[in-house]
């Protein structure tokens, strides 16, 4: 049985456990067995981070010495790549990544993007000159500046956390802000690697801290209420989003809330390439886990009955493939805990009791071991009124529309309270581009196009979230923007 290092808090440039010792068991999706122990922070552990960050970035050189930060987070990020072995070792037997998940999204992607975000940082202006302007006969010199935003509260959701923090973590560090990184519960190694990692860096004391704890709300409610934390970045459901905003009010707190999803594939019915487009469509990477995966997908009523037979072919062809840990082909593992697998197992009786069809799984998989498994899972005969279509399952689980024409193609996918992703496939790309841009999202791929990339900028319209993370617009996030102005 495999068994992973325990988690130590990193607060104020010390690895330790929590001040009262308590530690909490790590879960593997895969055998729902203890796989490690993390520590349990208190209340008490989160408010010395949170005064280890102010101290550190009101009385140190970190946010106005680049190259001492440049120089660190480098050497942070070739730790991490060292480390490589041990982030797929956790992403696997911590998140419940199966290999082929874990070489895109769980470990390499953020790993392969570190050369990029330096590049990013490279182009920060931090000092622009604006026109002097005559004012009442005296001339005014103007100068923007941009100023790191202080001390940010990041805070992780399980599905895919290495990802998630080099994208929140690592552009909040290169700019100079100090950070407090609080994990999921369910996944508080693939953050304690990273603090222990900065601290063989040799990172100043409270630049980076990392606070893990077993309650879901505690730890982040602090951090979020706190009126010494400037900036809350947060991934996550759209209900804890609300709260956040909620709490976050008394303090004016500035947030960027990366939210949930409901996304829609659009696939017309001039698709050349229609049955590989509609079997392509099926929800297994990471077993659906994520956010912006398309879970509701559209068809034409004039290709309906064929779209059906091909997604039954598909499911079935799939249904052998999946649940292999260390098969680099297979994508499909495990839902993260045993409250997931409910919640999604809630859905799917909905799905049934509502009236849609279910051609594909809709069953706990008792053949895969002990963990928290759930068959690839397709309803037919679905409408977008039905609570499968409207709230996000986060599961393996799509549900297939049929729509009348472009209008109504358009009219399905915008009736959402999400706005995240989506994708459209059509043999004239001028109408798919004219659909695409009316599709209330934030990112949308367009005959396979890959919307979704470093250097690019990802977030949420309506209820999938505020501001963006990757790309330039990812780092505008931890800045702060100050005008100067010298009557010349
Ligand atoms: P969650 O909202 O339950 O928890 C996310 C984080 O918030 C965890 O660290 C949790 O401990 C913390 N938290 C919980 N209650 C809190 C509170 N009251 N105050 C402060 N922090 C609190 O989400 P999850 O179940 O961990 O992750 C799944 C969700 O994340 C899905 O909705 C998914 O769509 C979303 N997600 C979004 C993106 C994106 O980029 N938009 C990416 C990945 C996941």
């Amino acid at each position: 049985m495999t068994f992973l290092p325990e988690g130590k808090l990193y607060i104020d440039g010390q690895l330790r456990d929590a001040a009262n010792g308590a530690k909490y068991e790590d879960i593997s999706p895969w055998t729902g067995e203890v796989v490690a122990y993390a520590a349990d922070a208190s209340a008490e552990d989160m408010e010395e981070a949170i005064a280890a960050a102010r101290r550190a970035f009101d009385h140190s050189d970190w946010p106005t010495n680049s190259d001492k930060r440049l120089a660190l987070v480098h050497k942070l990020a070739e730790l991490m790549k060292a480390n490589r072995q041990r982030l797929v070792d956790i992403a696997i037997h911590e998140t419940g990544a199966a290999m082929g998940a874990v070489n895109m999204a769980n470990v390499d992607g953020p790993l392969n993007h570190f050369d990029k975000l330096f590049e990013i940082y490279g182009t920060i202006e931090w000092e622009k000159a604006m026109l002097d302007k005559e004012v009442w006969g005296s001339v005014h010199r103007r100068l923007l500046v941009k100023e790191p935003a202080g001390v940010v509260g990041a805070i992780i959701p399980w599905n895919v956390p290495l990802y998630i923090t080099v994208g929140k973590v690592i552009p909040a560090l290169l700019l100079g802000c100090t950070v407090i990184l609080k994990p999921a519960p369910d996944t508080p190694l693939m953050s304690t690697i990273i603090g222990e990692l900065a601290a063989e860096a040799g990172f100043p004391a409270g630049v980076l801290n990392v606070v893990s704890g077993k309650e879901p709300a505690l730890l982040g409610e602090i951090l979020v209420t706190d009126p010494r934390v400037d900036v809350i970045s947060f991934t996550g459901s759209t209900g804890v989003g609300r709260r956040i905003m909620e709490i976050g009010a008394p303090t004016l707190k500035r947030l960027f809330l990366e939210l949930g999803g409901k996304s829609a594939a659009i696939i017309f019915e001039d698709a050349p390439n229609f049955a590989e487009a509609v079997g392509q469509s099926i929800v297994c990477y990471h077993a659906g886990q994520g956010c912006a995966t398309i879970t509701r997908l559209l068809v034409p009523e004039s290709r309906y009955d064929e779209a059906v037979t091909v997604l039954e072919h598909a499911y079935d062809a799939y249904a052998q493939l999946w649940g292999k840990a260390e098969d680099p082909t297979n994508f499909m593992g495990p839902l993260i805990s045993q409250r997931q697998r409910d919640r999604v197992m809630g859905y799917i009786e909905a799905g049934k009791s509502e009236g849609a069809r279910l051609i594909a799984g809709g069953q706990i998989a008792t053949d895969k071991g002990g963990g928290f498994f759930i068959e690839p899972t397709c309803f037919v005969d679905v409408t977008n009124d039905m609570t499968i279509a409207r709230e996000e399952i986060f599961g393996p689980v799509l549900v297939v529309i049929p729509f009348k024409d472009d209008e109504d193609a358009i009219r399905i996918a915008n009736d959402s309270e999400y706005g995240l992703s989506g994708s459209v496939v059509s043999g004239d790309e001028a109408r798919a581009v004219r659909v695409a841009k009316r599709i209330r999202t934030g990112t949308v791929g367009v005959n396979g196009g890959m919307s979704m990339d470093v250097d690019l900028p990802f977030g949420g319209y309506k209820q999938s979230g505020l501001g963006k993370e990757w790309g330039l617009e990812g780092f505008e996030e931890y800045l702060e923007t100050k005008v100067i102005a010298t009557r010349a």
